[in-house]
């Protein structure tokens, strides 16, 4: 079978191309051809020899994954459901900002740790991703961007699209270590997208583990999903922390800062209506985090569907909250919600992965909806229902 060469980091081409009997140098123009131009066809790769590119031809594929839909939210977010076999589908979202452009990327179809607050979560797990499937959704959606770009503006190549990458979307990174590493290689290699260690962010619900296993493999900016002062109240919201309990968790960011690329770990907390969000749960939550670890406050305001039987909280409530622990010195932010109308905001991720009866009928009205002119090989044109 073809290998797929989105699977590999520039590391992993090079010993691919080796068994060809290919330099490093060669690997190099290849992944450059991937990931920099997004071209998934080896004769379009004019600098390579025509006997590398029939080689190439004849063992392996660049191989993106088919779309599903793409829809486009009244404030520019763009939300892309691939399918990726046997029912399940996952989602990618693209949120463009004045001054840059984030994505948030899958790392699971499903997630087996299964928070209160989250429909990942209540969906239960389907599988990991492969490294290929993670690297496919910035490949596509930055080649993608490109190409919508510089067709409305009628010029030739545009510069880059996506400056952040946040592993925010389906699933649990840290419980797919192994395929997550080369992916964020490729990510920050200045041969495929060139991105700050700063401006990929990993975010988990706190496997502490392999927290210690990123320091040392591929430190990128850490955020974690604390939304509890406490034990008790945690145990409840985020399952996984009758495994790894708070303190062992603040110990890893501890030990995670001696080589973070930033000075601070970013805590997330999902503000629940009547369950996290007292001026009492700011309080213990300030003498929790002061002085212990070096840290930022992210409030998200609870995204609600319906199986959660949960609500968000009141403004006036996310604002006394932040009150408490900015008047203490913790700089704390109040994330602005994004793409609610497309259900593209963080925790509204792929409900099509929950009912596998109604799964294929779902996904063949959706693509009747949305029709797709191709799959995610290389950069598309326009799609229908996007705009120029
Ligand atoms: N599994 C990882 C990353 C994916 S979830 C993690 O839990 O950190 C990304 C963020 O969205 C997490 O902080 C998560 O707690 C938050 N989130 C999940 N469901 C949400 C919801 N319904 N509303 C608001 N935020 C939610
Ligand atoms: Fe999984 Fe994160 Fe959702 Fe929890 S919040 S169920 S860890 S995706």
């Amino acid at each position: 079978m073809a290998v797929n060469l989105l699977d590999f980091d520039l590391e992993g081409l090079t010993a691919f191309c080796s068994t060809l009997g290919e330099k490093r140098f060669r690997a190099v123009q290849l992944f450059r051809w991937i990931h920099q131009r997004g071209v998934a066809d080896f004769d379009t790769m004019s600098d390579l020899a025509k006997s590398l590119r029939a080689k190439l031809a004849s063992s392996a594929v660049v191989q993106g994954l088919p779309l599903i839909s793409e829809h486009v939210s009244a404030d520019g977010t763009i939300k892309w459901l691939f399918d990726v076999g046997q029912g399940n589908a996952v989602e990618t979202v693209y949120i463009p900002e004045a001054d840059r452009g984030t994505l948030c990327v899958s790392s699971q179809a499903g997630c087996a740790v299964g928070c209160r607050f989250c429909s990942t979560g209540h969906q239960g797990f389907s599988r990991n991703l492969g490294t290929g499937e993670i690297t496919a959704q910035l490949w596509f959606a930055e080649h993608r961007l490109r190409a919508r770009n510089a067709a409305a503006a009628g010029i030739g190549p545009v510069p880059r699209q996506i400056d952040n990458v946040v592993m925010m979307g389906m699933g649990e990174p840290l419980q797919n270590y192994n395929a997550l590493v080369p992916a964020l290689r490729t990510m920050l290699d200045d041969h495929g997208y060139g991105l700050s260690r700063r401006r990929v962010t990993v975010s988990t619900s706190g496997v502490v583990p392999m927290i210690d296993r990123l320091r040392e493999d591929c430190p990128v900016a850490l955020a974690v999903s604390l939304h509890a002062p406490d034990d008790a109240l945690r145990d409840n919201l985020v399952p996984l922390n009758r495994k790894y309990p708070i303190d062992e968790l603040l110990q890893a960011c501890s030990r995670y800062l001696e080589k973070a690329p930033r000075d601070f770990i970013t805590f997330e907390y999902c503000m629940l209506d009547g369950v996290n969000d007292s001026p009492e749960h700011a309080r213990a939550l300030l003498r929790l985090l002061q002085g212990r670890v070096a840290c930022k406050l992210n409030l998200i305001p609870f995204n609600p569907f319906p199986a959660s039987g949960l609500k968000r909280s009141p403004r006036e409530r996310v604002q006394a909250f932040a009150q408490v622990l900015q008047d203490a010195g913790i700089v704390t932010t109040v994330r602005k919600t994004r793409g609610d109308d497309i259900d593209a905001a963080c925790g509204q991720l792929a409900g099509e992965v929950q009912d596998r009866t109604q799964v294929q009928d779902r996904m063949a009205r959706l693509r009747q909806v949305i029709p797709i002119a191709a799959t995610a090989a290389g950069p598309l044109p326009s799609v229908a229902g996007s705009p120029p």
